[in-house]
């Protein structure tokens, strides 16, 4: 921030015990080096909407205005009319936003090359300060990027279409996803082929458009289609994601021959099981195939570290605040003790899984007054296994605003560097992503310090940016802690 007035609170307001003196945030920039004009957003102390130290400009808080006036239409045509025009709106919003999307990218690589900064290093977090600023996680926000220089600097026809509503964001979106593998002059060539401004795409849904985008896509450079296919074995990854029922996809994204392979291997198990008695059904089958092959283990769970986190209350006193499974979410609190504490007298589970693994008991809190871990300070460098562990279980995910993802790193909040200390307090969880763009220079960040007596006791911080917005991300609170205190 540094005496910026994009900050939503001053550093008086906002005193950290242990603070090292700010000095310049990286080799030869300081956000000082601009002027105070162009760092300074407009109107920011003039009472407009305020969120996480983002205020709307003039302009945009006269159209919200606006809308915020409108009123139902009389008649029920007028009232479709109102919804088309709406959503003409909305379209025309994100053309405008792919405008100032590239603009901004220029001048922080203008900023950024006067202040000396190398050209590869230049534009590294403008993505991050996208997806900050319009609510996205960091991944999302510089797909948002590349969707915008695409727009503004390779098919013009397609942001046009943007503008006059004829394609709303995710069709222009699937225009240039399938335009990727092309050069830039080709790519030029298909958006004037396709010209979606003069009504091509009018009555078209997704597929039709998507497949059109291909075939002209295909016409220009069949090769490069083709090299794409071969590159997107590359992006093949496994993720998981919760489910109703304390259920959870795992999903893996294969090349299609891989996925057969694996499909079909688990079909020829399930249906051999069924032939030879087993009363499983097929899916059933397939499923405890998989997790057994996966970890080398019936049943599946051994050595793998499950944490899951609840109170001690309703550990050994039968509460009903729901527990969090690190890495899932929540679950309710009967089928947490039923999983640390199997009932023998169960008989619906398959017998491989009860008592089939250790269960390992480590207390957090002792009573939530007291975190005695949270007092436990450490004089060295790296954070101990313990704190590591205690802000994982805390953080659940990584701690930048709208970054859902899993955790890699635990870092000091405060760089050790800059004289912050190694306790909990000044650590934070990360994702991979997050944790290089905290390293860019410009950005900072400041744990909140503990609150007093009655305020939300979680663990919050504040991330600043080098066009100095400030913005808080607080830790999700632990079981048996509520969202409103
Ligand atoms: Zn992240």
């Amino acid at each position: 921030m540094d005496g910026s007035r994009a900050s939503s609170l001053t550093e008086k307001e906002f005193p950290f015990p242990g603070t090292a003196p700010r000095g310049p945030s990286g080799p030869g920039r300081t956000p000082d080096s601009r002027t105070p004009d162009s760092r300074t957003p407009e109107d920011s102390t003039a009472g407009g909407r305020s969120t996480n130290g983002v205020t709307a400009d003039a302009g945009t808080r006269a159209l919200l205005a606006a809308l915020t006036a409108l009123q139902p239409a009389t008649s029920s045509a007028g009232m479709i009319d109102q919804l088309r025009g709406l959503e003409d709106l909305k379209s025309a919003i994100a053309g405008v936003q792919a405008q100032i999307t590239v603009a901004f990218d220029r001048s922080e690589r203008q900023h950024q090359a006067q202040a000396g900064v190398p050209t590869a290093e230049q534009g590294k977090s403008v993505g991050a300060q996208v997806a900050l600023a319009r609510r996205e996680s960091p991944a999302r926000g510089s797909r948002l990027l590349g969707l915008a220089r695409a727009l503004v600097t390779e098919m013009p026809h397609t942001l046009t279409a943007l503008h006059t509503g004829q394609l709303n964001e995710w069709r222009a979106t699937l225009l240039v996803k399938e335009t990727a593998c092309l050069s830039s002059a080709d790519r030029t060539a298909v958006d004037e082929e396709l010209s979606p401004d003069t009504g091509t795409f009018t009555g078209c849904g997704d597929k039709t458009i998507t497949a059109a985008a291909k075939a002209a896509a295909y016409r220009r450079d069949p090769r490069s289609v083709v090299n794409r296919a071969a590159h997107a074995a590359n992006e093949r990854f496994v993720s998981i994601r919760p489910a109703p029922d304390t259920m959870a996809y795992l999903t893996a994204l294969l090349p299609v021959k891989n996925a057969v392979a694996a499909y079909a291997a688990l079909t020829r198990t399930a249906d051999g099981a069924r032939a030879s008695g087993d009363t499983r059904s097929r899916g059933q089958l397939m499923a405890d195939t998989l997790v057994e092959r996966t970890t080398g283990v019936p049943g599946g769970i051994t050595r793998v570290e499950l944490q899951v986190i609840m109170t001690d209350r309703a550990l050994f006193q039968g509460d009903s605040e729901p527990a969090r499974i690190t890495g899932y979410g929540i679950v309710p609190s009967a089928w947490a003790r039923d999983l640390i504490h199997p009932d023998p007298s169960d008989n619906s589970a398959p017998a491989t899984e009860r008592h089939a693994y250790n269960v390992w008991l480590r207390r957090l809190y002792t009573a939530p007054a007291t975190r005695e871990l949270v007092a436990m300070d450490s004089k060295a460098r790296l954070f101990t296994k313990a704190q590591k562990r205690f802000i994982v279980a805390r953080d659940d995910t990584c701690r930048m605003p709208y970054c859902d993802a899993p955790i890699r790193h635990v870092d000091h909040i405060i760089p050790w560097h800059r004289r912050g200390p190694t306790t909990i307090t000044n650590g934070a969880g990360l994702c991979e992503a997050c944790n290089h763009t905290k390293e860019v220079s410009g950005w900072k960040a400041h744990p909140r310090p503990r609150p007093g007596p009655g305020k939300d006791p979680r663990h919050a911080l504040r991330i600043t940016t080098p066009t100095g917005h400030t913005y808080h991300s607080t830790a999700p609170p632990l079981p048996g802690a509520r969202y409103r205190t």
